[in-house]
């Protein structure tokens, strides 16, 4: 392999172009990237960065680290096209990029509601998102949140804790849903009620009208109307699909891929972060984390290079609100069995092994959990918050 190609200058791909020189790669590396930014994480765009708490963005990494890589880092240069029987990418400007191996880290694009454009209603994925909601967000305002899910509730929080007043229409009955256990998802509901975010379940958002003041009516399903000054819509994103679509890859939820993050399409392509969806255990999944935005740059390198894949960490998430840091690990959902660790961690059994975590504030057992992960727990050790968690093992 002599020419690697990224495509999507964001976290995953700007971490790909890190782990292959890491690795050791030292052909040609081209990151094309279609905002005007280099690679940063976008976390804190919903926290710090968005409270201005952070003045800048996190960056991936400083600007001379670009250089010093040796890698060209096209910005704000969208790719347009893949023609995999010539092996190159077609950018917007015209001009071409020839591949010996593809890595396609597109992430995804926010979902939008089905309403006419408003200059109250913002979204939450890029730096000059966050940018143009802070620029809105006025101390006193009252601020609409839709979707109950962690952007939306992160967004709630930042916004609340600016001093606004945050309200949040969840369609669901209950918050975080798609990937957080009901309980934690309780615990996060509690501590928006202490801060005064005002939450409703089961709401939608039937539509906005624009008020004299520069502010819209929102009317929910039911017929209620809330007076606001600005939107903000954290309802999912659809992952960027199209430039593997047109060029004949699988797709399934995302740009479908083997363990090893490769297309079964096209031994040359590889589909990372939050785009890939990975076939395990007969089903195709996508991830969108901080964490897996990590761990499948560097497995991609890894096999790009023909190099022996490395132990993989469990997979993990976070989230910051309300002044507590949610820390989620594995998957609760396969437990058959829940022990209660005290205030704040729950731990997830399967036939007695740990497969999932939960910790509300308590970073120490977290650590620990991940690495018992997998292994058999005495749930009455395990239980004891006074007792280190390492020796439920
Ligand atoms: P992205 O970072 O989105 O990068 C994809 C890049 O590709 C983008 O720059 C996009 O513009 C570009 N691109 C797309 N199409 C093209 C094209 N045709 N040509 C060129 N470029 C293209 N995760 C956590 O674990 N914990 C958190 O607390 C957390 N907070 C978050 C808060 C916010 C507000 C957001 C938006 C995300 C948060 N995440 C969090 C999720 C995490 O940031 C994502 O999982 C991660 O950014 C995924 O990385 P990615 O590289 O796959 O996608």
């Amino acid at each position: 392999t002599e020419r690697i190609v990224v495509v999507g200058a964001g976290h995953a791909g700007g971490m790909a172009a890190i782990a292959l020189r890491e690795l050791g790669f030292s052909g040609s590396l081209t990151l094309i990237g279609d905002e005007p930014h280099p690679p940063y994480e976008r976390p804190s765009l919903s926290k710090g960065f968005l409270s201005g708490a952070e003045p800048e963005p996190v960056w991936l990494a400083p600007a001379e680290r670009w250089s010093a890589l040796n890698a060209v880092l096209k910005t704000a240069s969208p790719a347009v096209a893949i023609d995999r029987e010539k092996g190159e990418v077609r950018l917007a400007d015209g001009s071409t990029e020839p591949f010996d191996a593809l890595i396609l880290a597109t992430g995804g694009r926010v979902r939008r509601l089905p309403l006419p454009h408003h200059p109250a209603v913002h979204y939450l994925r890029t730096t000059d998102d966050a940018r143009a909601l802070a620029a809105g967000a006025r101390p006193g305002a009252r601020a609409l949140i839709v979707g109950g899910g962690v952007i939306g509730l992160e967004a709630a929080s930042t916004l609340q804790g600016m001093g606004l007043s945050a309200v949040v229409i969840e369609a669901g009955e209950r918050l975080l849903g798609r990937n957080i256990p009901a309980e934690a998802a309780q615990w996060l509901a509690e501590a928006h009620a202490r801060i005064g975010v005002d939450v409703r379940l089961g709401r939608s958002l039937a539509g906005l009208d624009d008020t004299p003041d520069g502010g819209v009516t929102a009317t929910l399903d039911g017929g209620e109307t809330l007076d606001v000054d600005l939107v903000v819509v954290g309802i999912g994103i659809i992952p960027c699909v199209e430039l593997a679509e047109a060029s004949g890859l699988p797709i399934d939820g995302g740009v479908l891929t083997d363990d090893d993050y490769r297309s079964p399409g096209d031994p040359r392509v590889f589909a990372i972060g939050d785009v890939a969806a990975r076939l395990k255990d007969g089903a195709a999944r996508r991830m969108e984390t901080w964490a897996h935005a990590q761990t499948s740059a560097r497995k991609a390198a890894l096999a790009i290079l023909g190099l022996p894949s490395e132990p993989e960490p469990t997979p993990w998430f976070w989230t910051d609100q309300c002044g507590h840091n949610l820390q989620i690990l594995g998957d609760p959902s396969a437990a058959d069995a829940v022990v209660e660790r005290g205030e704040g961690v729950r731990l997830y059994l399967r036939q007695g092994a740990l497969v999932g975590a939960v910790c509300l504030d308590r970073p120490r057992d977290f650590a620990a959990a991940r690495r018992l992960i997998g292994k058999t727990l005495k749930p009455k050790i395990a239980s004891d918050p006074s007792v280190d968690l390492r020796k439920a093992a």
